[in-house]
């Protein structure tokens, strides 16, 4: 990934919201913790982390230590440190933070893994390549977590990425004020380190058939996510004008890269945006089409308690300056050719988030309407792969050995058997198929062996 001056620098130059430690900051922070017999942190984290165990050794000052704890249950914490929905995981969890300051975990976790990777206190263990060899579809952390576990087994790994850069939504998705593309780029720069291919601008189902692949190694892990958008849904929304948020966003990052200009993106500097959805990605949306000196207003049905946001996004999207309505249920885009607004109807939220229509409409004035409402798995290239889905298209996956799909020796992980969800589930998955693979291919040797006699 280049670090070149590009059009749109100011993304790329602006400093994470809550900023770096310092050694003696970190370490002081770690003394906080209260040692808790029975730790709520790590029941809040998806991972289970080793959280007081490497607070502690923080807090000694034996960074090796601290990083072992953090690698033994993860392979990406400095990205997880940095964008894990923490104030509902393990941060929201700790004790300290029920009568005052909660420990700043993932802010802990990513100072030590950064140290980790930069300082070479992280062992790299380069794969034999003795135990078989693995393809993995798709470069997202389900397969970079998939590909880590499976190089210190020694398997010889090849990743097959549709584009130019590792990382999926990491890199695509979220924006890089909230997440360093640097940071994605030390992680495949790990990965290759242990002997692990990327091969990049290769789409299987396109560029080379999936059966291929199938043919040429032991074992094929499906790690592809679901980016297809689902669209509006009210009338007219097909007309110019209505764009997807992942589409904007990836657009975005190609302008970073220097892949396409300024020029080409469907927000352009003065537009009157709406945003419509709730969720973190028409945070990411509406606060990188401000940053495209636009006005941003978020359209939402319900109330602001009920977004699907963190809490944190939606003070620092109100921070930036993105404008909110709520309790307005989007019914129709308005314009002939172009968009000129966006119809609403008022919502009465009961209790239980029950929305009651009003019947009294209104229109929001924009040129622009990003629609954010959510993403499906690309059908025609799930449908190619000829494993099991679900009517959306997800893949059905078994527990033993886990995450094989519907074909022997293939198997599945991440956002397209669990549905969009967080990059610490996306790695959790990928390290446990990890496993099944190994256990696959393991069981087939030994059969091998006995069918030879
Ligand atoms: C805007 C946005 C913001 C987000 N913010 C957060 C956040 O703050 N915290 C959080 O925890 N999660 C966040 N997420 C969710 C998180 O990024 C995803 O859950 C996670 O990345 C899913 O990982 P994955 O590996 O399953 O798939 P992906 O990250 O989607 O990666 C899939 C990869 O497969 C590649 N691919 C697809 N098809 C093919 C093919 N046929 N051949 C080869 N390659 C292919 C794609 O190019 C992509 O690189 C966000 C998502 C978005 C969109
Ligand atoms: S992985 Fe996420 S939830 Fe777990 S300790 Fe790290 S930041 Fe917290």
């Amino acid at each position: 990934m280049t670090n070149e001056k590009n059009q749109l620098a100011y993304f790329a130059e602006e400093t994470l919201t809550d900023g770096d430690y310092t050694l003696q900051e970190a370490v002081a922070e770690a003394k906080r913790c209260l040692n808790c017999k029975v730790p709520q942190c790590r029941k809040g984290c998806p991972i289970n982390n080793e959280i007081p165990q490497f607070i502690h050794a923080l807090a000694e000052g034996n960074l090796g230590e601290a990083a072992e704890h953090i690698y033994h249950q993860s392979d990406l914490p400095a990205i997880c440190g940095r964008v894990c929905p923490r104030e509902k995981q393990c941060e929201g969890n700790c004790i300290l933070g029920k009568k005052g300051k909660h420990m700043e975990i993932g802010k802990l976790e990513r100072f030590v893994a950064d140290h980790a990777l930069d300082g070479g206190i992280l062992p790299i263990h380069v794969s034999k390549k003795t135990s078989g060899t693995v393809a993995l579809i798709g470069c997202g952390p389900a397969s970079m977590a998939a590909a880590h576990d499976l190089a210190a087994k020694e398997y010889a790994v090849t990743i097959f990425e549709s584009t130019s850069q590792p990382g999926g939504m990491l890199t695509y998705g979220i924006p890089t004020f909230r997440l360093h593309k640097d940071l994605i780029c030390r992680e495949a720069d790990f990965l290759q380190k242990m002997g692990v291919t990327i091969q990049y601008n290769t789409k299987i189902g396109a560029d080379m058939s999936f059966e291929d692949i199938c043919k040429d190694f032991d074992a094929v892990f499906i790690g592809v996510g679901a980016s297809d958008a689902w669209s509006l849904g009210v009338d007219n929304d097909a007309v110019d004008g209505v764009v997807d948020a992942e589409q904007f966003l990836h657009q975005v990052t190609q302008v970073q890269l220097g892949e396409a200009t300024v020029e080409e993106l469907p927000i352009q500097a003065g537009d009157k945006v709406i945003v419509v959805g709730a969720g973190n990605v028409a945070i990411d949306a509406a606060r990188t089409a401000l940053r495209l000196k636009t006005d941003v207003e978020i359209v939402y049905r319900r109330a602001p308690k009920n977004m699907k946001c963190l809490p944190s996004e939606y003070e620092e999207a109100k921070a930036d300056g993105v404008q909110f309505q709520f309790y307005s249920a989007p019914r129709a885009v308005v314009g002939t050719d172009h968009v000129e607004g966006l119809q609403y109807e008022k919502q009465k939220i009961l209790e239980d988030a029950t929305m009651v229509p009003t019947g009294e409409f209104g229109v929001v004035p924009a040129n622009k309407i990003i629609a954010a409402i959510g993403n499906k798995p690309e059908l025609d290239i799930i449908t190619g792969f000829g494993v099991e889905a679900n009517g959306d298209g997800y893949i059905k996956t078994k527990e033993i050995p886990y995450g094989m799909t519907s074909k022997a020796g293939v198997f599945a992980a991440g956002d397209i058997v669990h549905k969009p969800a967080t990059v610490v589930l996306a790695m959790r998955e990928g390290r446990k198929a990890a496993a099944g693979i190994d256990e696959y291919i393991r069981a087939k040797r030994v059969m091998e062996e006995v069918q030879k006699g």
